[in-house]
C-alpha cells in the first residue's frame, strides 16, 4: 500500500463539507469588509521567500530545482506572493487595495497536532498607508472572522514593534543585534534573552525595563500610563476598533512576531485549548514591496491558520450549524407525489434547501431518513391538508407540528 507523505492529510466528504462551510463563511465575511479574493501559484521562485524571510527559511521550505535549473519552492506562506503580485500587476489599482486569499502552504516541519507539512491559511493584506485606520481595519477583519467561526475562547493581543525596538536602539543596540534578542523575547525566553542583551551592552536597569515591557498585557487602558509615538499609534488603533464594536482585544507589548520586516503594529490570536500549537493567527504592518523591486508601500496583513481554527472549534465541541437541508418533503400517498415535487421545486427556487422522497418509502421510514441526513423540517403533504391549500410542517428537533398554508411556507421555513 502506498501511504501519503508525512505531514499531509486526506479529507473525507464530511470533513470537506465542514472545511468548505468555514472557507465560505470566511470569504463572505472578508467580502463584507470590502476585501477581494486573489489567487497566486502554489510554487514560486525560492528567492521570493528568502528575500522576505532570510536564508534560514530554506530549511523550512519544500524547495527544489526544476528541469530548467530554476530554484523553485512550494509556498510556505502567502504574504510574499501577494506582494510580488502587487508589484508585478496591481500597483495601478485604487488604494487602499484590500485583498484576501485562501490556500495551502507547505513547510518542512516536524508534524504534530496542529502542525502539518501541508496546511491552509486564510489571510488578508491591506496595501495603502501605515496609519492606525489601516491597522484597525485589518485587525477588525481578523477579529470578525474568528468571531464568525464560532470559536469561544481566544485572545487577540496587539502590540507595536516600535516599543521594544525603540528601547533597544536608544540603549545603543544595532538592528543586527536586536533581531535575535527580539526573537527570544517573542517566545518569552527571558533566560536566553538576558545574556544577549548583556552582550549588546545594555544596562541591568534597561534590561529589566525591556523585560517588564514585554509583560504589559491586558486591557487597552494599560497604555494610558505610557507614552511615545508607537504607544500613541496603538491607542488610536484601539479607539477605532472600539468604534467598530470590537472590544475583545488586549494590548500585549511583548508580541514581536520574530521577523525583521514588521514595521509597526503586530498582533496574534491564540486559542488556549490547542496547547503548544495554540497560535491561530498572526499579523502586523510591514513593507516588502521595495524588496521585490517596487516602490516602498506600507501594508498591514495577517494569516489565519485555517486548520488550527477548525481543530480548536472541534475541541470546544461547537459543531457548525450547517442547516444544509431546511426541508424534507414527504407525500403521504401516490396521489400527492407530484404535489411534493412541485413544493420542492418552489422551495429551491426561493433559496430554501429542500429535498424530497426519491425512494417511494413510507412516511415512517422517510421521517427516519430525514433525521439521518440532518433535515430541520419535514413537510408532510397529505390529501386532506392539500385540499385546504396547506401542508403539515414538523420540526424534527422539537417534534412540534403545525399546519402551514402553501403561500406561507417559504416564510415559515426561512
Ligand atoms: P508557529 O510559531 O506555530 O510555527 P508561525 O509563526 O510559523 O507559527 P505564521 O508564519 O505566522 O506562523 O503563519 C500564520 C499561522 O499559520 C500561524 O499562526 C498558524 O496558525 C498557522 N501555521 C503555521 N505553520 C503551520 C503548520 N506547519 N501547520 C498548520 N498551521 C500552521
Ligand atoms: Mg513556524
Amino acid at each position: 500500500m502506498i501511504q501519503r507523505p508525512r505531514g499531509t492529510r486526506d479529507f473525507t466528504p464530511q470533513e470537506m463539507e465542514t472545511r468548505r462551510y468555514f472557507e465560505n463563511l470566511f470569504r463572505r465575511e472578508a467580502e463584507l469588509h470590502g476585501f477581494g479574493e486573489i489567487a497566486t501559484p502554489i510554487f514560486e521562485h525560492a528567492e521570493l521567500f528568502t528575500l522576505k524571510s532570510g536564508p534560514n527559511i530554506i530549511d523550512e521550505m519544500y524547495a527544489f530545482e526544476d528541469k530548467g535549473g530554476r530554484q523553485i519552492a512550494l509556498r510556505p506562506e502567502l504574504t510574499a506572493p501577494s506582494m510580488r503580485f502587487f508589484v508585478n500587476e496591481l500597483t495601478n489599482f485604487p488604494r487602499p487595495l484590500k485583498i484576501f486569499y485562501y490556500g495551502q502552504c507547505f513547510r518542512y516541519e516536524r508534524p504534530q497536532s496542529g502542525r502539518y507539512r501541508e496546511f491552509f491559511q486564510f489571510g488578508a493584506e491591506l496595501i495603502g498607508a501605515p496609519n492606525p485606520e489601516s491597522d484597525a481595519e485589518v485587525i477588525g477583519l481578523a477579529a470578525d472572522l474568528i468571531r464568525r467561526s464560532g470559536l469561544a475562547n481566544y485572545n487577540i493581543r496587539i502590540g507595536h514593534i516600535g516599543v521594544l525596538r525603540g528601547k533597544l536602539s536608544s540603549g545603543g543596540v544595532v538592528p543586527e543585534e536586536a533581531a535575535p534578542i527580539l526573537q527570544k523575547l517573542d517566545k518569552r525566553l527571558y533566560d536566553e534573552a538576558r545574556p544577549l542583551m548583556q552582550e549588546a551592552g545594555l544596562s541591568p536597569a534597561t534590561i529589566d525595563d525591556i523585560v517588564s515591557t514585554t509583560q504589559i498585557i491586558g486591557p487597552p487602558d494599560l497604555l494610558e500610563r505610557h507614552s511615545g509615538e508607537a504607544i500613541d499609534h496603538l491607542k488610536q488603533v484601539f479607539a477605532i476598533l472600539r468604534d467598530y464594536g470590537i472590544t475583545n482585544v488586549e494590548v500585549d507589548l511583548g508580541v514581536v512576531r520574530g521577523l525583521d520586516y514588521y514595521t509597526g503594529i503586530v498582533f496574534e490570536v491564540d486559542a488556549p485549548c490547542l496547547g503548544a500549537e495554540k497560535q491561530v493567527c498572526g499579523g502586523g504592518s510591514y513593507s516588502l514591496t521595495e524588496l521585490f523591486g517596487g516602490e516602498k508601500v506600507f501594508s498591514t496583513g495577517f494569516a489565519i491558520g485555517f486548520d488550527r481554527i477548525l481543530l480548536a472549534i472541534e475541541k470546544e465541541g461547537s459543531t457548525p450549524s450547517r442547516n444544509r437541508l431546511s426541508a424534507y418533503v414527504v407525500p403521504t400517498s401516490e396521489n400527492m407525489r407530484h404535489k411534493a415535487f412541485a413544493i420542492v421545486g418552489m422551495l429551491r427556487k426561493e433559496g430554501v434547501g429542500a429535498d424530497v422522497d426519491l425512494m417511494r418509502r413510507s412516511v415512517g421510514k422517510n421521517l427516519k431518513y430525514a433525521d439521518a441526513v440532518g433535515a430541520r423540517h419535514v413537510i408532510i403533504v397529505g390529501e386532506k391538508e392539500n385540499a385546504q391549500g396547506s401542508v403539515t410542517v414538523r420540526d424534527l428537533a422539537s417534534g412540534e407540528q403545525k399546519l402551514v398554508r402553501h403561500s406561507d411556507l417559504v416564510q415559515a421555513l426561512k
